[in-house]
């Protein structure tokens, strides 16, 4: 039984009240958690290590984060042992997903720090330096679904760019954040620069965005939630960044190769069980290769492992969807049961015969399930992509018109012939209900810093 514990000003410390951590494989209690309510301590912490971080170069700073890297390399089978003891997915996706990105989240922002090169802009009689001054204490508050890979996301650029931070990883999957709280202790990372607080989101998560010293609130988890975060912070002025939820689309063309398309399409409609928002939850056909696309896809998705969903109140949640598919006159070609053992497991589930503006076809169920529809025209493949209130990625399979498609598509990502094939420089973040605000490289940079320009008028 793991024993999670906050991580504030270096020392590792709880409330007395704690809860359960379950895993979704069995069923079993793996680690208890503490319930923080309060947020103070950390903000204390946090505001004492300022200028100590801060007042580090740029250079030092990387130094660190390569220090952190090289240390959760150095562990990175127990780490992906952990986030799969946590989030029930099979070893190698957390080891080749989780594992290895969260290494490479601190690896890619060293890197990057050591290559920024600085902002003037020349005028006849002037010269502008743009500065970037950290924001101060940043509040970082992540979900379930790929837990430490996406909280190293935001704790790599925040550290970058000098900031101390109030990391809420989620209450459902806190082991890895706990890991990653005891690699920086054991290095020596000052105290109190990167600060680790559990519990219930409408807790200590409204404690972090409420705080009026937590300068800047990076929210990636649910639309619903992202609301609350907005309304609270927005009108404290504080930075915001919110990556939110996605029903994406993968659109087969006409002259797809399927040879690469159906094994493409497969790991975007169930990698992570569905649980990853980029997933492809609504596979749109060209009628023309219908036949022969859905029996490959349905041919190859027996020999697709996944694991189970994250608990049973989710697996609940994505079984209604599966009635609801019934109800709006959907029809299973595969899956669609709960298997009969210990866990929370659903089968790979594909629907067809649903309008696309049906609610299973437009609303984000997060889980092994994913729609099918057929289109006769590229206009009729764009329309039907972007006919949710979502506008996070999408994919699209085709030899000659991939861009061309691609661009006509209201995400903020898509890809062409590939899924999930990540670059960490480019922009990441949705459109519409998806979110506001972009991560990665500059984007990331430009958030978890308040760029200042100074102009000198020459002599
Ligand atoms: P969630 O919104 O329930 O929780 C996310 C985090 O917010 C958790 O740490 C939770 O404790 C916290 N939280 C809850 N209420 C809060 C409040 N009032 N104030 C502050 N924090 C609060 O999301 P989830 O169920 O953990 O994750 C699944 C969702 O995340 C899906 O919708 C998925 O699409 C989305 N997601 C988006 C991205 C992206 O990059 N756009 C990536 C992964 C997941």
């Amino acid at each position: 039984m793991i024993r999670i514990e906050n991580l504030i000003g270096g020392e590792f410390v709880s409330p007395t009240e704690f809860f359960d951590d379950i895993s979704p494989l069995d069923g079993t209690v793996i680690a208890t958690i503490p319930r923080t309510k309060n947020v103070e301590g950390a903000v204390t912490a946090a505001e004492k290590a300022q200028s100590q971080w801060s007042g580090l170069s740029l250079l030092q700073r990387c130094d660190w984060l390569d220090k952190i890297a090289d240390s959760l390399e150095s562990q990175i089978d127990e780490l992906a042992r952990l986030e799969s003891l946590d989030t029930g997915k099979p070893h190698h996706v957390a080891l080749n997903v989780d594992a290895d990105r969260s290494v490479n989240n601190f690896r890619f922002f060293a890197e990057f720090g050591r290559n920024m090169k600085s902002e003037t802009f020349e005028m006849p009689d002037a010269t502008n330096y743009v500065m970037r001054k950290p924001i101060g204490i940043v509040g970082l508050i992540s979900p379930w679904n790929l837990p430490l890979y996406l909280l190293s996301w935001k704790v790599a650029p925040a550290l970058l760019m000098g900031n101390t931070i109030i990391a809420k990883p989620s209450e459902i999957t806190p082991i890895t954040a706990h890991f990653l709280g005891k690699v920086c202790t054991d290095i020596g990372l000052p105290d109190g620069v990167l600060n680790i607080v559990h519990g219930y989101g409408p807790e200590i998560g409204q404690a972090i965005v409420e705080h009026p010293k937590i300068k800047a609130i990076s929210f990636t988890g649910g639309t619903a939630t992202g609301k609350i975060v907005a309304a609270t912070a927005a009108p404290m002025f504080k930075k915001l960044s919110l990556e939110l939820g996605g029903k994406n689309a993968s659109i087969i063309m006409e002259d797809a190769d399927l040879e690469i398309t159906v094994p493409g399409v497969l790991r975007a409609s169930f990698l992570n069980s569905g649980q990853i928002c980029l997933c492809g939850s609504r596979v749109l056909v060209h009628s023309s290769i219908y036949e022969d696309f859905m029996s490959k896809y349905l041919e190859q998705l027996q020999s697709f492992e996944i694991g189970p969903v994250i608990n049973d109140s989710h697996r609940d949640k994505v079984m209604s969807y599966v009635q609801l598919a019934k109800q709006e006159g959907g029809h299973i070609l595969a899956g669609g049961n709960i298997p009969d053992k210990p866990g929370s497991w659903i089968e790979p589930t594909v629907i067809g015969g649903l309008s696309h503006k049906s609610r299973t076809a437009t609303e984000e169920i997060f889980g092994p399930v994913v729609t099918i529809h057929q289109f006769d025209s590229d206009d009729e493949a764009i329309q039907m992509a972007n006919s949710t209130q979502y506008g996070l990625a999408g994919s699209v399979w085709s030899k000659n018109k991939g861009r061309v498609i691609a661009e006509k598509i209201d995400s903020g990502m898509v890809w062409v012939n590939t899924w999930l094939h990540r670059d960490l420089r480019v922009p990441f973040g949705g459109v519409k209900d998806s979110g506001v605000g972009r991560e990665g490289g500059m984007w990331s940079v430009g958030f978890f810093s308040e760029a200042v320009n100074i102009c000198v008028m020459e002599d």
